[in-house]
């Protein structure tokens, strides 16, 4: 068994990004990114500060607008149309979930595709699916980066994801399908979780419940993947019994230190790319 270091590897990935952000601005390019927070959501307010730091630290132009809770939809599309239109931000994105007065779909839809650095524009959806140059969603692209990074065989082997949300499960689904994984996506109202799951050669675990996962339910020698990011008493854990199921996986990520920073690095690398495609380079 190994314990995959997502830290690890986001780390040496940041390290190209740092240089090809350095070689940019000889060029007069300096990649930009806006994150957009509505309210106080702690959780949020903790991923949209690392993203802001991560941004920093490339030497990327980082703005963070951070609006009230009762700001309205129209206010917020109205921002979103500045910064579609301002030459300094190559990237926009919008820290889920927004308060339910406000339509998340048509927030997401007026993000220009050029700036989705999310990849959850519809449009981007779409080209991602059918294969098409697209930005890719960062968390199930960090996956496919750590799959890769460990030369984890992936053509023909059994991949089960847990979890089919836009964000991650479905978009997941996808990718390991495009790199010729037979794909099985279970949800909710799925029946007999345990025997499918057993079947799985890969495992993704993004379902957003603690020890989901159990070592029962997973196969001598698979490799799991958790994206689950879970407080329990004021600490993290993801959707996997880790203790357990590590006992059973040839590979397995940790949580805190898995999936997590892989995400954080796939938008600085997204961001990057649109700055590059901006300049034609
Ligand atoms: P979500 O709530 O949108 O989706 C959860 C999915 O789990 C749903 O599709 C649902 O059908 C499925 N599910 C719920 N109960 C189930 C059950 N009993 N059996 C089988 N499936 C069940 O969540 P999400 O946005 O996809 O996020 C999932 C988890 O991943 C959360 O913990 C979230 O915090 C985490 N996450 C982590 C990162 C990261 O960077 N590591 C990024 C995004 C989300």
């Amino acid at each position: 068994m190994k314990i995959i270091d997502g830290k690890l590897i986001s780390a040496k990935l940041k390290e190209e990004l740092k240089e090809e952000v350095e070689k940019l601005k000889e060029v007069g390019i300096v990649p930009g990114l806006a994150v957009i927070i509505v309210g106080n959501d702690p959780a949020s307010k903790t991923y949209v500060n690392s993203k802001e730091k991560n941004a920093e630290k490339l030497g990327l132009y980082s703005v963070k607008h951070q609006l009230d809770e009762k700001i309205s939809e129209e206010q917020l599309l109205k921002l979103i149309d500045d910064l579609n239109n301002d030459s300094k931000i190559h990237g926009i994105l919008v820290q889920l979930p927004l308060p339910n007065h406000i339509d998340s779909k048509k927030v997401l839809n007026k993000i220009s595709i050029e700036k989705d650095v999310d990849g959850f524009h519809p449009e981007n959806v779409g080209k991602m699916i059918v294969g098409d140059k697209a930005f890719l969603p960062c968390t199930p692209n960090g996956v496919i980066k750590i799959l890769e990074y460990e030369n984890v065989e992936i053509t023909g082997k059994h991949a089960v994801i847990i979890g089919r949300s836009n964000i991650v499960g479905k978009p997941m689904a996808a990718l390991l399908l495009e790199r010729n994984a037979t794909v099985t996506v279970c949800h909710s109202k799925t029946k007999n979780l345990s025997e499918i799951v057993n079947l799985a050669d890969i495992v993704v675990a993004a379902v957003g419940r603690p020890n989901f996962v159990n070592a029962d339910m997973v196969k001598e020698g698979a490799v799991v993947i958790d994206v689950g990011i879970n407080r329990v008493d004021g600490k993290l854990v993801g959707d996997v019994d880790f203790d357990s199921v590590k006992e059973k996986a040839s590979l397995i990520t940790p949580v805190p230190g898995g999936v997590g920073p892989m995400t954080i690095a796939m938008l600085m690398y997204n961001t990057i790319e649109s700055a590059k495609r901006r300049g034609g380079i």
